[in-house]
């Protein structure tokens, strides 16, 4: 492990002066573009081996594409695509064609749209939810109090069983819509097929988390 903790979110450095932009860019002593070479020859091997190789390029490409106006130049270019948008298309450079979405019941209208989009796509589409299996909560050791409506039965988020399913199903790529922090984490952890987020859950900012970010000065000041 090294001793060398990396802060790239608090690089002092104006973006386009930076190492990890421009060759003889500038740095601080903890960056890790200079300090991480034996990692760096790490992460770019994984890049030459398929099917890595192959996913990389794609999204290397959905990047591009996510840009218009590129002929007019970098400081000219404009954002071209929704993420939804994005997500098509990248599934289009992919080849993929069933497609697995792990959904939360607080957005089961928007992902029974988001799966009708894909179905007009002629995409086969597996989609399981987040209450899937009615476990109660008392089987992940949740008492009465800890429950959001103490003293009735609550099934649990089961992204473990969400994984699961879109696993048997053989889904080769799988979008999650608004699984809650922490649910989100397991469902990653136990997918076998790649997986992109359409949309994350914030129920206070309609699901636009950055909302309290852009207001930290202001509104969510407290959160300092
Ligand atoms: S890689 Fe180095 S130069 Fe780039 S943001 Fe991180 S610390 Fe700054």
């Amino acid at each position: 492990m090294s001793d060398t903790v990396y802060n790239c979110a608090t690089c002092p450095f104006k973006p386009t002066d930076r190492i990890c932009k421009t060759d003889s860019g500038r740095y601080p002593d903890n960056c890790p573009t200079v300090k991480a070479a034996k990692i760096q020859t790490m992460a770019l091997d994984e890049y030459g081996r398929e099917p890595v190789s192959t996913f990389a390029r794609q999204a290397s490409l959905q990047e591009k594409d996510g840009y218009a106006n590129r002929e007019s130049g970098y400081e000219n270019v404009r954002p071209a695509k929704p993420r939804i948008e994005e997500i098509f298309d990248f599934i289009e450079k992919m080849g993929y064609s069933k497609i697995g979405m792990a959904f939360c019941i607080g957005l089961r209208k928007e992902a029974a749209q988001v799966e009708k989009l894909f179905a007009s796509r002629r995409l086969e589409m597996v989609s399981v939810i987040c209450k899937v299996g009615r476990v109660g909560k008392e089987a992940i050791g949740i008492g009465d109090h800890d429950k959001i409506a103490a003293g009735e039965f609550e099934s649990m988020c089961n992204p473990i069983l969400q994984a699961e399913l879109l696993n048997e199903a053989g889904t080769e790529f799988n979008v999650l819509i608004g699984l809650c922090v922490g649910h989100d984490s397991l469902f990653f952890q136990y997918a076998k097929a790649p997986c992109t987020v359409l949309a994350v859950k914030d129920r206070v900012t309609g699901h636009n988390p950055l909302a309290a970010i852009y207001t930290l000065d202001s509104y969510y000041r407290a959160l300092k």
